[in-house]
């Protein structure tokens, strides 16, 4: 029997009405004659409410407790679907992430997953088993429970898919499929029926929340077919691209077509350059390393000279204020924090070729009052640093710009 791994994020399990409505889509899968396994989020918003809690009791809450904590989300939400499922007449159990054999580094609250023996899972499949797995977490090899960072159950879905040899591997969630920006800002952002991994993971990258980075990552490495689909649409019929998005290896399209506009509010932008006061300036090494002890991680990073600037996304950032404290004590004036600033992207394969896309992404944000701070290109992705407050606004008027305009919207 061919092996299908579904994820159901936390919206599709936020209460227990939603629940059994998954239950019932799971069973219809197995029906089709499929063996099942299943990775689940936390309920709704559990995650962000036990996050505040754990804020309620310290500013800087230790990393590893902190994953001890985050862990119990996903924890409540496979031991009900699998009681729902049994409801059914299903033969359901459910693993914690230590249990299916996803081991990680000892990244707390951002770990990387080294290897899966998902040899208790194999077990209960050949029972005839549906397994549950809760998502987003692994024990490190020192044996602590580990999350994989925020939107990490995908990379569980998508790891295990990968360990058991899958058919496919489908997200299940409230929007049926990856779009050309996100469609609840953007109200003429349209479905894109297939993406490259490449596409996926800088749209990912980039902020679109809909498929993790980690996971896509993980999907190309091991050329695993992700199916992004709505959790209450049709189960993937014989054309697997008739609904959702299918992420494979994909022919490039047209060199420089732009695929998607995304953006990510929550960013801080770290500024290094010689100190004003006296004393010695910080060098890129100095500062990195001061980011690395406290598992900070960046992107973007310039050095140019003497001068720094990175991007740090605060979204597994838990203990700001201890590395805000720890940067002013090391480094005084010369490393600044900016936190009034948000990254728009607009994504696609050869959308560097020549400069005229930056051209007119920067025309159309100046046209409309909108400073941009800053600018990055990769060849797959331009990236302009703007105020915060203007994001949505700006991520609809690129989008207008570079996908609306088009005569073939989405290829
Ligand atoms: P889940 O809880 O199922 O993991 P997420 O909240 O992580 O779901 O991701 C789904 C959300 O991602 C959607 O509700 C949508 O608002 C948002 N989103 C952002 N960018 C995109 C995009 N390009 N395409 C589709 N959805 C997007
Ligand atoms: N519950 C975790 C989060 O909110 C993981 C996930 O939903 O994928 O980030
Ligand atoms: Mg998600």
């Amino acid at each position: 029997m061919s092996i299908v791994v579904q994820k159901y994020g936390g919206s599709s399990v936020a209460d227990v009405a939603k629940l059994k409505q998954v239950a019932d889509r799971v069973m219809r899968t197995r029906r089709d004659g499929h063996d099942v396994v299943v990775v689940v989020s936390a309920m709704g918003d559990t995650t962000d409410d036990l996050l505040s809690l754990a804020r309620q009791v310290s500013a800087n809450p230790d990393r590893r407790e902190l994953d001890m904590l985050l862990t119990v989300g996903e924890r409540i939400s496979m031991a009900l679907l699998s009681i729902a499922i049994r409801e059914l007449g299903g033969d359901a159990v459910s693993f914690t992430g230590s249990q299916s054999g996803i081991i990680t580094n000892d990244r707390h609250a951002d770990a990387r997953i080294i290897e899966v023996r998902p040899i208790r899972v194999q077990d209960e499949l050949s029972r005839g088993k549906i397994v549950v797995i809760a998502g987003y977490q692994g024990m490190s090899y020192r044996r602590d429970v580990t999350t994989l960072g925020r939107g990490g159950s995908d990379t569980t879905a998508v790891a295990m898919a990968a360990a058991l040899g899958a058919e496919y591997c489908e997200i299940c969630s409230d929007v049926d499929g990856v779009y050309t920006a996100d469609p609840r800002v953007v109200p003429a952002a349209r479905r894109i029926g297939t993406l490259s991994y490449e596409e996926t993971q800088e749209l990912a990258e980039s902020g679109a929340k809909v498929l993790n980075a980690q996971a896509v990552e993980f999907a190309k490495e091991k050329g695993i077919a992700i199916y992004a689909r709505a959790t209450r649409g049709p189960l993937p019929g014989a054309d697997p691209s008739a609904d959702g998005t299918v992420v494979r290896k994909h022919p490039p399209r047209m060199p420089g077509t732009v695929v998607g506009v995304a953006s990510e509010k929550d960013v801080l932008i770290v500024h290094a350059a010689p100190r004003q006061s006296a004393g010695a300036s910080p060098t890129p090494d100095d500062l990195l390393g001061v980011l690395d002890h406290h598992h900070v991680a960046g992107k973007q990073l310039h050095v140019a000279g003497d001068r720094l600037t990175l991007v740090v996304s605060r979204e597994n950032l838990h203990e700001e204020p201890r590395v805000r404290a720890a940067l002013a004590t090391k480094f005084g004036d010369s490393v600044r924090i900016a936190d009034t600033l948000a990254a728009i992207s607009v994504v696609g394969a050869g959308i560097n070729a020549s400069f005229d896309k930056v051209r007119r992404g920067s025309a159309a944000l100046e046209r409309a009052g909108i400073a941009v701070n800053g600018i990055a290109t990769s060849s797959f992705r331009i990236t302009w640093m703007i105020e915060r407050a203007r994001v949505d606004e700006a991520v609809r008027l690129l989008h207008a710009e570079f996908i609306e305009e088009r005569p073939d919207p989405v290829p």
